[in-house]
């Protein structure tokens, strides 16, 4: 066995236990590998290992990775591309061609950007929306307060055509202990229940939380989705700011 894949292995075991552990289905978490910094070579190899997700933060690389990846994929196997970073507005005609879903929606007007692009291209663009739980200055995201306010950006989002939301994304500040992200995940969840709430025919399936250092909390939390990248390829050789 390869270190990839013992490390692959090891996370998907984990995952399990998590789910378990909250008596959830762990066919309800999709995996996401985040393949920032990581050759296409790596990604190849977690898509023979059966990963299905894989994940990118910037354009660029992503412009030059996902081609490649896709075109020696065997045939009959897809990936299905994930934009989990900051997307700058001038970027999101080549993100629309690149990506399957993005989870960092985080102003109305790169909704309404993706909505008018989604309508050129014929489809629907899937996407979640950032909430910058912690309040953190150094992090993207809608702000969660004032509230009213929120909720009614959200629902202008919602009623942009070509964009489908599915739900909601964050990340956590950096802390010492995963346990001390908890108040973020869960702080997540509450602000989708309130959108469910007030747009209930949204689905607002998804809850895309939880990293390497504290994905089985964000799963015990109500987690979706979880992007993990250093648990399954190993440490970045350079430092890239998680956007
Ligand atoms: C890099 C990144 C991840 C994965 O982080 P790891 O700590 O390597 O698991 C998840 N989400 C976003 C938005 C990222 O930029």
């Amino acid at each position: 066995m390869t270190d990839l894949e013992k490390n692959l292995r090891a996370v998907q075991e984990r995952i399990a236990r998590a789910a378990e552990r909250a008596h959830r289905d762990p066919g309800e978490i999709t995996l996401v590998a985040i393949s920032k910094t990581f050759p296409v070579e790596a990604v190849l190899a977690v898509r023979a290992l059966g990963v299905q997700d894989v994940g990118e933060n910037r354009v660029e690389e992503a412009g030059d990775k996902i081609p490649q990846v896709n075109e020696r994929l065997e045939s009959g196997q897809r990936i299905t591309w994930h934009m989990v970073g900051h997307l700058q507005h001038r970027k999101v005609k080549d993100a629309s061609t690149l990506f399957d879903i993005v989870h960092s929606v985080d102003s109305l007007r790169l909704a309404r950007r993706l909505s008018d692009r989604a309508r050129e291209t014929g489809h629907a663009m899937p996407v979640l929306l950032e909430v910058n739980v912690s309040g953190e200055t150094s992090k993207y995201g809608l702000a969660p307060n004032p509230r009213e306010e929120f909720l009614a950006t959200v629902g202008e989002m919602l009623a942009l055509p070509n964009l489908d939301v599915q739900g909601l994304m964050t990340m956590a500040p950096i802390v010492s202990s995963p346990e001390d992200a908890r108040p973020y995940f869960r702080a997540l969840r509450a602000l989708r229940d309130e959108l469910r709430a007030r747009y209930p025919d949204q689905s607002w399936r998804h809850l895309s939380m939880g990293m390497t250092d504290d994905f089985q909390v964000a799963i015990s939390e109500g987690a979706t989705m979880v992007r993990i990248g250093r648990a399954i390829f190993g440490a970045r050789s350079c430092s890239v700011q998680p956007t």
